[in-house]
């Protein structure tokens, strides 16, 4: 056989990209899997349509006026797609000209705005949180020239924490004719009080991001929302593929946005909630365990006085955590999602033992 070196026929963006280091990828042999924001239980379903052999509704009916109604908007604000990070990547290809337009993020943050951009081969820029983890405006304003798209997380993946209202506002306005304002709301049933979908009246440029693969329990089905005003809608229907959702995925999405669906998402909220407070007060009782930050979600940041050795211990225990050592900021720092109680107190079981900064020194 000849040598045909595929790489070089490949766009260099693809050659130069870094894949997302998802918690499947990153595999381990755990069976205490605490790194990727998933519901710990599965919520059972039935399938009830029978008809594969007909493709299936680009922007099915039922989930769209369901998930509206939840929603609090119009079936016309609101797009299904292929979950929240297909909405990540039809903004970026409905709105930014490759090699012209920029998107903007807040690191430390979620890792599929970069890429997403270097996939598709868009300019990133990034603007550092501030030390509170709060957006820093001014030199936001001075990034903003040429930027199409500013993805701010609220709560924010990994650190927890809601980004101030007013500052949003701010921001609103700042990109008002230039930008669109995009708020990824993955997590928002944890806090929904805080969710940013009435403001879609007053900012024609606000697009919100919505999952079903948090709180909803249901990671596994791969179904996310983008809420927007018409406009944006009809321009991400025409670059979104023909049939982004397949039958069985719309079937069950429809059963989990039901007024049932809904209660019982929201009975697993409280029950989560309970757990996190408890993880919280059990982590703060662990002399490896340094500072844990609020949260108003369903994973908690922790730093840690020797991060790499507890996770490396917790790894060889069979309990899965998310490093985000490599963060701008978050030094010895490790993200652990909220599992069931009996989860969480096997990881507490496991922290126990380890030694505070002054142990860990002596060790070393
Ligand atoms: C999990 C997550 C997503 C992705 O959601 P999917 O619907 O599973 O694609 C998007 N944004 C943030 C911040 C997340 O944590």
């Amino acid at each position: 056989m000849s040598t045909v070196n595929i790489e070089d026929l490949a766009r260099a963006n693809v050659r130069a990209l870094t894949p997302y280091q998802s918690a499947r990828r990153l595999g381990g042999n755990g069976d205490v899997w605490l790194n990727a924001n998933e519901y710990p239980l599965a919520v059972p379903f039935e399938l009830s349509q029978q008809t594969l052999n007909r493709y299936p509704e680009c922007q099915p009916k039922l989930v769209i006026e369901r998930y509206a109604a939840y929603a609090g908007l119009t079936p016309e604000q609101v797009l299904v797609s292929r979950g929240a990070d297909e909405g990540i990547e039809l903004l970026m290809r409905a709105f930014c000209e490759p090699g012209k337009d920029a998107v903007l993020f807040c690191p430390p943050t979620y890792g599929m705005y970069s890429v997403s951009a270097e996939t598709i081969g868009i300019e990133y820029r990034t603007v550092e949180a501030r030390e509170d983890w709060q957006l820093n405006l001014p030199a936001i304003a001075d990034q903003l020239e040429g930027v199409k798209l500013v993805y701010v997380c609220s709560p924010n993946n990994p650190t927890g924490n809601l980004i101030n209202p007013d500052d949003l506002r701010q921001l609103l306005e700042m990109a008002r004719g230039k930008a669109i304002v995009v708020a990824d709301e993955a997590y928002i049933e944890f806090c929904p009080q805080a969710t940013l979908a009435s403001w879609l009246t007053e900012y024609p440029h606000l697009v919100v991001l919505r999952t079903l693969s948090k709180a909803f329990a249901l990671a596994g089905l791969r179904c996310g929302f983008t809420l927007a005003n018409k406009p944006v809608i009809d321009l991400l229907m025409k670059v979104i593929a023909p049939y982004p959702l397949s039958t069985p995925v719309a079937d069950i999405a429809a059963q989990a946005l039901s007024d049932q669906g809904i209660a019982l998402m929201r009975q697993h909220v409280t029950d989560l909630i309970a757990t996190r407070e408890w993880l919280i007060d059990a982590l703060k009782g662990c002399d490896c365990v340094e500072q844990v930050f609020a949260s108003q979600t369903n994973y908690l940041l922790a730093r840690f006085s020797a991060s790499s050795q507890v996770f490396k211990t917790l790894w060889d225990q069979g309990i899965i955590l998310r490093d985000q050592n490599k963060q701008p900021g978050l030094a010895g720092c490790l993200r652990i999602s909220i599992g069931t109680r009996e989860e969480c107190e096997r990881t507490i079981a496991a922290l126990k033992p380890l030694p505070g900064a002054a142990g860990s020194r002596e060790q070393a």
